[in-house]
């Protein structure tokens, strides 16, 4: 069985995320066809633009292998990718692949100005870890679709859920891979 992690490999902020595994030792590789997703354990959707990639997601008929893959491995959307996890895309309305009983409006924290960094507290580390709002959307937990879990919010900013669980799946409205710590990479690894 493999342990590659996988990054859905069309476009956005990726090679951060290549740096930051291989730093602490995991292999990871592109993924960019139904077929990739057979040499992964784990993947990550990584922020970007969720429009394009929910382009080539179609274009290269994903959205059934990637919902499928979902159903039993773990898959960490981050910005974009946690857009493209949501049942519901607000802001405006998008299709999307629903694997989290998610709700997610676009763009709520402003435009590429308006990008912020703070210090978030998320259950299960230790240290505050340093975050990066960039078009972020808003996260909101949804009624549990029959047979999952029901979602739990992992860190808040005041009144808004920004890094909610479900089961195997992670929703991250902020980005970390940026940042110098890998806490939140190793944590996913672990899942
Ligand atoms: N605003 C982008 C979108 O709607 C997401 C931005 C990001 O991933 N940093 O797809």
């Amino acid at each position: 069985m493999t342990n590659t992690v996988g990054i859905l490999g069309f476009q956005g902020c990726i090679e951060p995320h290549q740096r930051m595994l291989s730093a602490i030792g995991a292999e990871s590789c592109l993924v960019k066809s139904p077929e990739d997703l057979s040499r992964i354990s784990r993947l990550i959707i990584p922020g970007g633009e969720s429009t394009t990639m929910l382009r080539f997601i179609k274009r290269y008929e994903m959205l059934e292998p990637l919902r499928r893959f979902a159903r039993t491995s773990p898959v960490w959307g981050i910005c974009a990718g946690a857009i493209l996890s949501a049942r519901e895309v607000h802001n405006p309305e998008q299709d999307s692949l629903g694997i989290m009983d998610i709700a997610a409006h676009r763009n709520f924290y402003g435009s590429q100005l308006d990008s912020f960094t703070t210090q978030l507290t998320i259950n299960g580390l230790t240290q505050p870890m340093e975050s990066q709002f960039i078009r972020a959307p808003l996260l909101s937990p949804l009624a549990a679709t029959a047979g999952r879990p029901e979602p739990t919010v992992e860190s808040s900013l005041p009144g808004q859920p920004v890094f909610i669980s479900q089961g195997n799946l992670w929703a991250s409205s902020f980005h970390v891979e940026l940042g110098s710590s890998s806490a939140l990479h190793e944590r996913f690894l672990a899942l």
